[in-house]
């Protein structure tokens, strides 16, 4: 009895670990704006499409999507805010990290909230990473480098 009281407390340990930094992440998402890269006009930061001009905020090249400077198409970093505009690279996520996280961690979604599926993450912190069979699919996904992060880059071996 005391080891699976022990086995629950460790739990809501892990859940309440978790919780936090997911409470933020949601407020993120609700605050963030950033500048279309295509017009410069303010959109949220997970739009799919920029209300003024169309097209993905993301994929425009003439603007920074950080201070709305003007920036040259193939610039990697904004002159004016030094933020780096090619977000491929710097942006994924440590492929060895993650299939650690998945294999150690797998079943509280620990890899998931890593990549930033946070939605995913909760439902396999629910569900114990589906039974185990998500998580096993995760895995191989991984493994077989198909696995990628909440904003579509593949995960970088660093
Ligand atoms: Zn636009
Ligand atoms: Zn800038």
């Amino acid at each position: 009895m005391i080891a699976l009281k022990k086995i629950i407390f460790n739990f809501k340990f892990l859940i309440e670990k978790k919780i936090v930094p997911l409470q933020k992440f949601k407020f993120k998402l609700k605050e963030k704006i950033m500048y279309c890269r295509n017009c410069g006009v303010e959109v949220s930061e997970n739009a799919v499409m920029c209300v003024s001009c169309g097209v993905p905020p993301k994929e425009g090249r003439k603007y920074c999507y950080n201070c709305k400077a003007e920036t040259a198409p193939d610039a990697k970093i904004c002159v004016k805010c030094g933020v780096a505009l090619d977000s491929e690279s710097l942006e994924g996520k440590d492929w060895l990290t993650t299939l650690l996280l998945c294999w150690l961690l797998g079943f509280l979604g620990v890899h998931r909230f890593y990549t930033g599926h946070t939605g995913i993450g909760v439902v396999q912190l629910l569900t114990l990473g589906g039974c185990g069979i998500w998580v096993l699919v995760d895995l191989i996904m991984i493994l077989t480098k198909k696995f990628t992060d909440a904003k579509g880059n593949k995960l970088v071996k660093k």
